[in-house]
């Protein structure tokens, strides 16, 4: 394991003149361990007046290793931090069940050889596209408990000024690994390690900076790699943040986004590889200073950091390295779902305002006229509600679907669809009932006909057909999701058919390019 950078005194303070990132700011730099770049703004501009960061704003840890290349579970995750699982045998009773868990994976498989096919432009990286992700984990008040493999420089962030301009102020507090424990204190936290408090702080952000950049770290059962930021909020919780680069980060969203795929659809793997990370990166360059570019459930993408990871999925994300999809020279929106049933949807027929010329409905069917997705359960499928449980499921959900001036009924005397979609989808649905009209437009029909009281769960999609009769309604469909843009088992389904990761998206995002920043 290489040294990181040269000793230091602890409660080295250093101030980041420069704070909050302008767009014409270069990336702050990344540097090992103890040594630390002092950025100045430059251009005579008034310091903002609230001092937050945009990301990045100061050291993590060292440069972003590039991912190994993996033909074997051996090398990609335990060659290099081998010194690090010797630590982690010897600790005993303190160990991390979840890092053995991961620890004892099958081991080594046979995988495809690498294939790239022609026609991915190479561009410029996007000026502002930060190095590492920010990834929310979660916000509560309880006690967080940790396990790192590898030792972690506990730093404390804070606020400081300089010839009147703020800044942040970084300073070392304490190195720990194995077990420990971080709650609340006031404003600020304390550490417990062994049942003795080896750090109080009154600072609101700590930043927990792995030093061997393959550390693994348990973070209450979790396990992740790179560093943690954690952030004091109101009313004593933290909020919790996974700092780390883009790669590994995908690596920990392939396995509960596509799921586990068979070896013959691999370019599947990397066509969504190659989304997930246009989604990111399109998080990472939003403006305006969060604490965290993206959530890790479906409010944007599944992220469960080492625990999924598998080897050929490591493999799509590691032969689309650094790809995205883009559209006139931007980074394009790529929408995704589980199954479109033959058709895919417009992007304008679904939610509404502007089309998006390559979010427009497409078939999805093969040369013999059969969708790519129809090994999905979803191709078809039936709900049936009773007249009378189907009119109390409306009445609670009318207004989460978009309906907010619904008359007080009490009975359904009928359905209609009065106009779908391109690709099939409902786009005006018609309810007739005892108090008058009720219309529910576009996909808001699935919230609207939940296909029960008692759950959350939403309609499979907006693809179906209605039939009243006997005091029964029953809904007969085609497919899961929105609809919109790529269709996932869709997306396997041309993996094996041959089909390679460029094809994939073009197929489903019309007049896309797949781009590969150097
Ligand atoms: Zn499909």
């Amino acid at each position: 394991m290489k040294r990181p950078g040269p000793e230091r005194p602890r409660l080295l303070l250093i101030l980041l003149a420069l704070l909050i990132v302008s767009a014409c700011t270069p990336p702050a730099m990344h540097e090992a361990p103890g040594t630390y770049k002092v950025e100045s703004r430059t251009g005579g501009k008034p310091p903002p007046a609230e001092p937050r960061p945009a990301y990045d704003p100061g050291p993590e840890a060292g440069p972003i290793p590039a991912m190994p290349y993996p033909d074997a579970i051996d090398t990609l995750n335990w060659d290099i931090n081998d010194a690090l699982w010797e630590a982690e045998s010897d600790s005993g009773a303190g160990g991390s069940d979840s890092i053995h868990a991961i620890r004892t994976r099958p081991a080594r498989q046979a995988l495809p050889t690498v294939t790239r096919p022609e026609g991915v432009v190479q561009r410029p990286r996007p000026a502002g596209l930060p190095e590492r992700i920010h990834v929310f984990l979660g916000r509560n008040a309880k006690p967080i408990s940790l396990y790192s493999l590898g030792a972690m420089q506990i730093m404390a962030e804070g606020i400081a000024e300089t010839n009147g301009a703020k800044g942040i102020s970084v300073s070392r507090q304490a190195t720990l690994k194995g077990r420990f424990f971080i709650k609340r204190a006031g404003a600020g936290y304390v550490v417990e390690q062994e049942k003795r408090a080896v750090l109080t702080t009154t600072a609101r952000k700590l930043r927990l900076i792995s030093i061997n950049p393959y550390n693994l770290v348990d973070v209450n059962g979790s396990v992740y790699r790179g560093s943690l930021h954690l952030i004091g909020e109101a009313g004593g919780e933290t909020t919790i943040v996974n700092v780390l680069g883009v790669e590994d980060y995908l690596r920990g969203v392939l396995p509960y986004e596509l799921g586990n795929v068979d070896r013959d659809a691999i370019e599947a793997l990397k066509a969504q590889a190659i989304v997930a990370r246009t989604y990111a990166y399109k998080r990472m360059l939003r403006p305006g200073a969060r604490d965290f570019h993206i959530y890790n459930d479906v409010q944007d993408q599944v992220y469960k950091g080492v625990r999924g990871e598998y080897l050929l999925s490591d493999r799509a994300v590691w032969e689309t390295r650094g790809m995205a999809v883009s559209h006139a020279d931007t980074l394009a929106i790529c929408y995704y779902f589980s199954t479109c049933g033959g058709h895919t949807a417009s992007k304008h027929e679904v939610w509404g305002g502007d089309s998006i010329p390559y979010l427009v409905s497409r078939p999805d069917l093969d040369l013999l006229g059969e969708p790519y997705c129809a090994v999905s359960k979803y191709s078809d499928w039936t709900q049936e509600w009773s007249q009378a449980q189907l009119a109390g499921i409306l009445r609670r959900n009318l207004r989460a679907a978009g309906v907010m001036d619904a008359p007080p009924f009490s009975s359904i005397k009928g359905m209609e669809i009065a106009q779908r979609a391109a690709g099939g989808r409902i786009r005006l649905l018609n309810i007739k009932t005892d108090k008058g009209l009720i219309q529910v437009k576009g996909d808001k029909v699935r919230w609207a006909l939940r296909p029960s009281a008692t759950d959350d769960k939403i309609l499979p999609s907006a693809s179906f057909s209605l039939k009243l009769g006997d005091g029964k309604v029953t809904a007969q469909g085609k497919g899961f999701g929105h609809g919109v843009g790529l269709c996932q088992v869709g997306a396997i389904g041309r993996a094996k058919a041959n089909q390679n990761f460029r094809q994939i998206i073009e197929a489903y995002y019309t007049g896309v390019q797949v781009v590969e920043f150097k």
